[in-house]
């Protein structure tokens, strides 16, 4: 059985099975209908969901959903927190709202950090960066600690989750720390706050994220349903389900009025001749919220394959040349892609021969995820490898040259980002 285990930096080698085991939809199914695809769609490094398909009819239909995503501020934002800065900021430009929270609770819980070092790591690293990379304003930054919407949440969404669940989930022991847990439940209130009135009542969220995370968001779901007045399900072939055990009498004999059901001491009856899942679906979220509920859709979400380190295996903070910092001095990426491990052959001959192994190697990785955004162009630079036609050497400086072009690019816009925090309400 795979673990995934969200506060370790683990590696997944066979993403296929993350489908099996865990529901994980493939994102290929729905690739054709997204208008515009991001890069990491386009090239699969996204490539799985949970309820994605409520998102996407969001965005072409021009209904109101939102992308939220946060980061924790213990050390440089690099390059994997790149990939999920731009998947925000992408879901911004596809008309989404976008939430954007700095995990600053978690880094002091879990990694002793002071809380002038999250604010100053917050902002200096993340926030910064993320507004260089296109972020706008309108997007809705804050702290965990200072955001009283969340923090009411979570104290809410701790009633519904208990201990047994989540040491299930996050492996908690005896010595775990308490405000470790309450980090874990601020989390599914950071994702799902955005469906709260005050920021526009129930819509589809998505939270892009590696598949380490999958715990949270399945906890999060969890909490969604459990919190609900009601559960809506598919009973056998023909008919729907309203369940609302906690939820006042009135509004269950409302639902069934509206939708035309059969009425018994908690639940509600449908036909599904008479309404399809989705209608009731939106008919018992009005009723929830007019009696004061929720009403909350689970959380959808995508997940990516993890960038592999510069010198193979995992990207680790504590190995600074495993990774390339958004805020790395421009000539020291340069050096770092330099030295990084390729797909290259032992010899000249061997490669002209048999012809480089791109899929292992980590500067065409770079290229992939980063650095080149035309797909011929990056198909090229596959079939020239693959061919023997490429030379490592040559590869390996190409791509030092746009990582160093990046990054001075990037550092500009983080000058500029300086001037404009203010635009973002900080
Ligand atoms: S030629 Fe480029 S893409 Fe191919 S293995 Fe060498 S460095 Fe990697």
């Amino acid at each position: 059985m795979t673990t995934l285990d969200p506060w370790g930096a683990v590696k997944i080698d066979n993403y296929s099975k993350l489908f099996d085991e865990f529901g994980i939809s493939k994102f290929d199914e729905l690739l054709q209908k997204i208008p515009n695809p991001h890069r990491y769609m386009r090239r699969h490094v996204i490539f799985g969901h949970r309820s994605y398909d409520s998102v996407l009819e969001a965005i072409l239909c021009k209904k109101p959903f939102a992308a939220m995503s946060g980061f924790m501020p213990t050390g440089k934002a690099h390059l994997g927190h790149k990939m999920v800065m731009e998947e925000i900021i992408w879901h911004q430009q596809q008309g989404g709202d976008v939430f954007l929270a700095i995990a600053d609770m978690e880094a002091h819980a879990v990694r002793g950090k002071s809380w002038k070092e999250c604010r100053d790591l917050g902002i200096n690293e993340y926030i910064l960066s993320a507004i260089a990379l296109g972020l706008e304003p309108g997007a809705h930054i804050y702290f965990q600690s200072k955001f009283d919407p969340v923090r009411d949440l979570s104290f809410e969404l701790g009633i519904k989750a208990n201990y047994s669940e989540l040491s299930a989930i996050y492996g908690f022991s005896g010595e775990t720390n308490i405000s470790h847990m309450v980090s874990a439940i601020t989390q599914s209130a950071d994702i799902l706050h955005p469906q709260l009135k005050d920021f526009g009542g129930p819509k589809p969220v998505v939270i892009p994220v590696g598949s380490d995370q999958d715990p949270h968001i399945r906890l999060t779901r969890g909490l969604a349903y459990k919190t609900n007045l009601f559960l809506v399900e598919i009973r056998g072939e023909g008919h729907i389900s309203v369940r609302g055990k906690a939820a006042p009498k009135e509004a269950l004999k409302e639902i069934a009025k509206r939708t035309g059901g059969k009425l018994y001491e908690e639940h509600v009856d449908i036909l599904t001749l008479k309404h399809t899942l989705l209608e009731v679906e939106s008919i018992v979220r009005e009723v929830e919220l007019k009696y004061g509920g929720y009403a909350f859709m689970p959380p959808a979400s995508t997940y990516h394959k993890f960038m592999t380190g510069l010198q193979g295996g995992k990207m680790s903070s504590s190995i600074p040349e495993s990774f390339i910092a958004l805020t790395d001095k421009p000539e020291d990426g340069a050096k770092k892609v330099m030295r990084a491990i390729t797909g290259g052959r032992v010899t000249l001959e061997e490669q002209k021969k048999l012809g480089g192994e791109p899929d292992k190697c980590s500067v065409y990785e770079l290229l992939v995820y980063h650095l080149l955004e035309d797909d011929n162009e990056l198909l090229d630079v596959y079939t020239d490898c693959v061919g023997g036609t490429r030379v490592c050497g040559n590869c390996k400086r190409f791509t030092s040259e746009l990582m160093k072009g990046f990054l001075e690019d990037h550092q500009e816009k983080r000058e500029i980002a300086k001037e404009r925090l203010g635009e973002f309400g900080l």
